[in-house]
């Protein structure tokens, strides 16, 4: 068995003539976390939107517990146990809590085993469990994140993709979302790979990172070596 959960090799990705992703080659090992850094526009949603093969690759392999899913369908990918949880949280704003929650779980079959799963997301998100019946339109943007983390959590992954978990949020529930995928890592063992603007919190957050430049790794390292480094903290840090 691999120590890596996912390798991406030499992965290309484009949407027409722009070239999103090239050449990007990536490891996340078992039980760790790893951040994807970098601007705006760097390609960070497109290599995760590859991954999930909601873009197709033009070149390289994803390989996923040692199988590769670049051809793969999408929801083949969640039932392996592989999900994201996209940028701009994309919960079903007409649908209530326990509707969106329901629907990460679409490829289960087993009763017993979902309610199980809504207890330990209520669990965790106390928040959603009093606001079960409410649809998600009316929640703030804090508790749409946690939803989407909930929802990612009822397929029962072993890996969790973020995509910007940060964005929108304010500082103290910022802290609180990190600090919930921080205990899936450390309490359930799942493997993260965190794309994130706030470059700071995510090296504080992962052991390991890659910098994307216009769709390409420019920099990667252990994040306590990153976080020294002074074309990192010029760019990224502000120092
Ligand atoms: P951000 O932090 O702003 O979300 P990002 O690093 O996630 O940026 P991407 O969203 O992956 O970057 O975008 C990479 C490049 O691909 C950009 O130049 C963007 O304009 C382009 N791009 C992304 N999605 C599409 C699309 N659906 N069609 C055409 N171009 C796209």
């Amino acid at each position: 068995m691999s120590e890596m959960l996912l390798e991406l090799r030499g992965i290309s990705a484009s949407y027409g003539a722009i070239q999103a992703v090239s050449k990007v080659s990536l490891q996340v090992p078992r039980g760790g976390i790893v951040a994807l850094l970098g601007s705006n526009g760097a390609g960070k949603s497109s290599t995760l939107n590859t991954i999930s093969h909601l873009v197709d690759p033009t070149h390289g392999e994803v390989i996923f517990d040692g199988k590769a899913i670049h051809r793969l369908p999408s929801d083949d990918i969640v039932q392996l146990g592989l999900v994201q949880v996209p940028e701009g949280r994309e919960v079903f704003k007409d649908m209530s809590v326990t509707e969106n929650l329901e629907l990460g779980a679409y490829l289960r079959r087993n009763r017993r085993e979902m309610a199980e799963d809504f207890d330990k997301v209520y669990a965790m998100f106390p928040r959603l469990k009093e606001r079960r019946d409410q649809r998600a339109s009316t929640l703030s943007g804090g508790e749409q994140q946690m939803l989407a983390i909930g929802r990612a959590l009822m397929s029962r992954p072993r890996m969790i993709m973020f995509d910007e978990p940060s964005m929108g949020l304010s500082p103290l529930l910022v802290e609180q979302i990190f600090e919930s995928i921080q205990r899936l890592n450390r309490e359930q063992g799942l493997t993260i790979l965190l794309v994130e603007q706030d470059v700071r919190l995510a090296l504080t957050v992962a052991s390991h990172a890659y910098i994307l430049e216009n769709g390409e790794i420019s920099l990667e390292g252990p994040s306590s070596q990153l976080i020294n480094d002074p074309a990192v903290r010029k760019a990224y840090l502000g120092v």
